[in-house]
């Protein structure tokens, strides 16, 4: 493997910052060579200060004097907005681009990557949500390669190795539960934000985790899924399996499993995915099997998890029912975190949000952008009238 130069789309946040890891650990091997963020000047300087990238950009442009000032005397080019980031995507010297930003500001930059034939190292799931069927046409079109960093889909594309797609009878995703697995209806009522940002197994960003704790995330992962592997959604199955070591299964058509399993730990799929197709050697610690003697399954509850229920209407209707819902839901989770509505009340906002949407049956980028907007707009309509 010779030095491949690494775009990190959001190298501020968790999947960002543990992909800066894995690039320190193989300096060889993995270049940061573009590093962006939205917000977090201070990080995003300290960041380019540490791994020299060629530039870094600033989403937000009210932050770029701040970015100057900060990065003044040293080498690395400064640019801000997200038009910026998008443009960027052209460079020629990019290889690999890791799509680690928030929610739907993913959208723009991975079409842009999948145009110019980058890698994809996809963790920003809600692209796919929001246009599965337009990216994975553009990324065929122009040979960009998507690999998964999620780690559901890390495995399911671990397990794929030499099968081919005839084989494959059903993607079988884990879910931890997250941590209201084992609460009833009453309980979940009066959860704090608090709660549900403790995830029993994962250390991951704000929005995954409330995502993970309502099984939004869940739902995401089917149509995540969905897209990458060319597999209906009616033939993805979910298994609650709260101990996080087995990252997701695939049955084959001879009634064989393949499953594949690791500590739960972000590294693993972000290293594979770098990597791919050498595995890279690491120091990491190892799972010892011995400490994992009792490993158990069950079905989901979508009584207990309406936003899983929300998902598989969506996935039903199509078109740009996904779009709606992954909007509806963004607003809905950052009302929560705000403490503006409870968490009981995500999924009958979104619900709502939702269901007064224009639907569309076969979305054009245009109409996946509209309805976006509109969507945002009638739940913040729905959150401020509470
Ligand atoms: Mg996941």
């Amino acid at each position: 493997m010779t030095l491949r130069n690494i775009a990190i789309l959001g190298s501020t946040g968790s999947i960002g910052t543990q992909t800066l890891d894995i690039c320190a650990e193989y300096p060889t091997l993995l270049r940061p060579y573009l590093l962006t963020a939205n917000r977090n000047v201070e990080l995003l300087a300290r960041q380019a200060r540490q791994f020299k990238p060629q530039r870094v950009i600033i989403a937000d442009e009210s932050c770029y004097p701040a970015l100057c000032r900060l990065l003044e005397g040293s080498e690395v080019e400064v640019a801000a907005g997200s038009k910026a980031i998008t443009d960027a995507m052209s460079d020629p010297a990019i290889d690999t681009v890791v799509t680690a930003m928030v929610g739907y500001s993913g959208l723009e930059p991975t079409i842009a990557a999948a145009r110019h034939g980058k890698v994809i190292a996809l963790s920003n799931k809600e692209t796919l949500v929001v246009a599965g069927e337009l990216i994975s046409a553009l990324a065929k079109e122009h040979n960009a390669p998507i690999r998964p960093v999620d780690s559901e889909h890390s495995a399911i594309f671990q397990c794929l190795a030499g099968e081919s797609h005839d084989s494959i009878d059903r993607l079988i995703l884990t879910a931890s539960g997250g941590p209201f697995r084992t609460l009833t209806k009453e309980q979940m009522q009066s959860v704090t934000k608090a709660d549900a940002l403790h995830h029993p197994n994962w250390n991951m960003g704000a929005k995954v985790t409330i995502d993970s704790a309502s099984m939004m995330n869940k739902g995401f992962e089917i149509m995540e899924a969905r897209w990458l592997f060319d597999i209906p959604a009616d033939r993805i199955d979910v298994a609650v399996h709260p101990q996080s070591i087995v990252h997701s299964m695939v049955q084959f058509v001879d009634g064989s499993i393949k499953a594949q399993l690791g500590l739960p730990d972000m590294h693993l799929p972000i290293r594979y995915a770098l990597g791919f197709p050498q595995r890279l050697k690491s120091d990491c610690r190892k799972m010892r099997i011995s400490d994992y003697s009792s490993l158990t399954f069950d079905e989901p509850d979508p009584e207990r998890f309406p936003m899983l229920r929300h998902a598989y209407d969506a996935i039903a209707r199509g078109g740009n029912a996904p779009c709606a819902l992954n909007a509806a839901n963004e607003i809905a989770v950052a009302a929560f975190l705000e403490e503006k509505i409870r968490f009981v009340d995500i999924p009958d906002i979104v619900g709502r949000a939702v269901a007064a949407a224009t639907f569309i049956e076969r979305p054009t980028y245009e109409q996946l952008v509209a309805t976006n907007t509109e969507v945002r707009q009638s739940a913040l309509f729905l959150i401020t009238k509470e």
